[in-house]
C-alpha cells in the first residue's frame, strides 16, 4: 500500500513540476506531455524487464531479478519470493515422489494403479516380472485386456474386494498369483500382486496329506469298530470289569470315524474346485428333508423344530454340499440346546438375495469366541462337545461350503440364551 502511494506522490510531483515549469516558460501543454511521455516510457521499460525475466525459465535456475526501486521494485521482489516458495515446494514434491518410486521399485509385490475406466495409470517394476505388463506400451490399456483370466474379470468386475484372488500368473504354468483389490479416490483401484506360488504349494501338499491320512485311517478305523460292536453285543461272555472300558473303546472308535469322516468332507470340499455346473435347489424342500432326517435327535431331546420357508425359492448351487452345511447347523443348534429347547429353520427372499437361517434358544456363546467358531477343532467347551459327539469340524465345514455358494456364515449369539447361524445367498444363486 505504501509502495502505492509513493508512486502515485511521484506521479504527482512529475506532474506538479512539469506544470512550474511549463508555466516558467509558457509552454504548459507541451512540457506536461513530455514528462507524461516520459513516466510512461519509464513504465515501458519495466514492464519490458519483467516480461524478460519471467520468459526464463525460473523451475531450472535461480534467476535473480531485475534492480529496481519503487513500485517496480516491490512487484519484482514479490514475485521472486512466490518463485522461490513454488520451488521448494515443487522439489518438496518431488523428492517425495522420489522416495515414493525408489520404494515401490524395490518392493517385490506388484503395485497397479487403475483409474476410473479400468485402465492401468501406474505400476511398479515388480508388475512387469509377474504380469508381464510393459511400459509405455500396456499404459492406458484395460487390465482385464491384460490380465485375461475369466476368474479375473469376474473379481474384477463384482467389486467383493474383502476377499484375495489366487489364480495362475498369466503365461506362465506353474506360478500361482494372489490378487488383492482396494477402492480410493474417485472409483480409482490399487492393485497389489504377490506371487504365493510357494504357499500355495504348501498349502495343498498339507491338504494332500490329511486327505491321504484320513483316508489311509479310514479302513483301520472301521475294522477295529467293527470288532468293537462285535464285542460289545456280546458283553456277557466278558468279565463285568471289561464292560465300561470296552463301551468307552466302542464310543471312541466311532467318534475317531466321525472325525475322519468330517476331515474327508473338509479336504475334498478344499481340493475341488466348485463345479460350474449349478443344481436347482428347492430350499423348501431341501429343509424338510433335513426335518426327516434330525428327527430322531429332535425327539430324543424333546426339541420343537419348526420350518419357516416360502415356497418355492429356489437356489443354483450343489444340493448335497448345502444340504450338510444346513443340517449341521440344525444339528449343533439341538446339541447345544437343553431338552425342550425351541429351533426354527427359516429363509427369507429379499431385495439382494436369501437369507437363510436356524434359531435355538440353548446355551448361547460368548462374544469372544465367535470369531474362531469356524476354525478346526476349535470348540467352546471342548468336554461339552465331545459328549455330544462333535468332531470340532462341523462349522469349518460350514463356512466353506457357504464360500463355495458366495456366501459367509455370520452368527449372533447371547449366552444361556440362544444363538442365531444364518448366511446369505446373494440374488445371483436365487432363480425367479
Ligand atoms: P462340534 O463338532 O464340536 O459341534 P462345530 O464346528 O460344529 O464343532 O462347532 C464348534 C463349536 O461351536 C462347538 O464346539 C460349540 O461349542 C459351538 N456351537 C456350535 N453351534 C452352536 C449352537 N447352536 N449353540 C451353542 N454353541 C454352538
Amino acid at each position: 500500500m505504501n509502495t502505492w502511494r509513493n508512486e502515485l506522490r511521484r506521479f504527482l510531483l512529475i506532474l506538479a513540476a512539469a506544470l512550474v515549469f511549463g508555466l516558467l516558460v509558457g509552454e504548459i501543454s507541451f512540457v506536461l506531455l513530455i514528462a507524461l511521455a516520459g513516466y510512461s516510457g519509464y513504465n515501458l521499460l519495466q514492464l519490458r524487464r519483467l516480461t524478460q525475466w519471467v520468459a526464463k525459465d525460473s523451475h531450472k535456475s535461480d534467476t535473480q531479478p531485475p534492480e529496481s526501486t519503487g513500485t517496480w521494485g516491490s512487484i519484482f521482489d514479490s514475485i521472486y519470493r512466490l518463485q522461490k516458495q513454488e520451488r521448494l515446494a515443487s522439489d518438496y514434491l518431488k523428492n517425495i515422489l522420489d522416495k515414493a518410486q525408489e520404494s515401490s521399485a524395490a518392493l517385490e509385490m506388484a503395485v497397479v494403479m487403475i483409474n476410473k475406466q479400468g485402465t492401468l495409470d501406474w505400476w511398479n517394476r515388480a508388475t512387469e516380472d509377474l504380469l508381464g505388463i510393459r511400459y509405455p506400451n500396456d499404459r492406458n490399456q484395460a487390465v482385464t485386456n491384460l490380465i485375461r483370466d475369466p476368474r479375473f474379470a469376474d473379481y474384477f468386475h463384482k467389486e467383493k474386494y474383502s476377499q484375495t484372488l489366487r489364480i495362475e500368473a498369466p503365461g506362465v504354468s506353474g506360478r500361482t498369483l494372489e490378487f488383492q483389490i482396494t477402492l480410493f479416490g474417485e472409483h480409482e483401484k490399487l492393485m497389489l500382486v504377490r506371487d504365493v506360488t510357494q504357499l500355495h504349494r504348501l498349502e495343498s501338499m498339507r491338504r494332500d496329506f490329511v486327505g491321504n491320512v484320513s483316508h489311509e485311517l479310514g479302513t483301520p478305523i472301521t475294522v477295529i469298530k467293527g470288532y468293537l460292536e462285535t464285542i460289545a453285543d456280546n458283553l456277557d461272555s466278558f468279565d463285568s470289569r471289561w464292560h465300561k472300558p470296552i463301551e468307552q473303546m466302542r464310543s471312541q472308535s466311532q467318534r475317531m470315524e466321525n472325525i475322519v469322516r468330517d476331515l474327508l468332507v473338509l479336504s475334498s470340499i478344499e481340493t475341488r474346485a466348485a463345479p460350474r455346473a449349478q443344481e436347482k435347489i428347492d430350499l423348501g424342500e431341501l429343509a424338510q428333508e433335513i426335518k426327516g432326517h434330525t428327527q430322531e435327535i429332535m425327539a430324543e431331546k424333546q426339541h420343537n423344530f419348526s420350518i419357516n420357508c416360502p415356497n418355492e425359492i429356489i437356489l443354483l448351487g450343489q444340493r448335497s454340499e448345502l444340504y450338510s452345511a444346513l443340517s449341521n447347523l440344525v444339528i449343533n443348534a439341538a446339541k447345544y440346546t437343553p431338552a425342550g429347547g425351541m429351533i426354527e429353520l427359516r429363509a427369507a427372499l429379499d431385495s439382494t438375495g436369501v437369507k437363510i437361517e436356524v434359531e435355538d434358544n440353548g446355551l448361547g456363546i460368548e462374544s469372544h469366541h465367535i470369531p474362531r467358531l469356524t476354525e478346526r477343532f476349535y470348540r467352546v467347551d471342548p468336554s461339552r462337545s465331545a459328549e455330544s459327539g462333535g468332531t470340532g469340524l462341523g462349522l469349518a465345514i460350514v463356512k466353506h461350503i457357504l464360500a463355495r455358494h458366495d456366501s459367509e456364515l455370520e452368527v449372533k449369539s447371547t449366552p444361556r440364551k440362544g444363538s442365531v447361524f444364518g448366511c446369505h445367498i446373494p440374488r445371483e444363486r436365487v432363480l425367479d
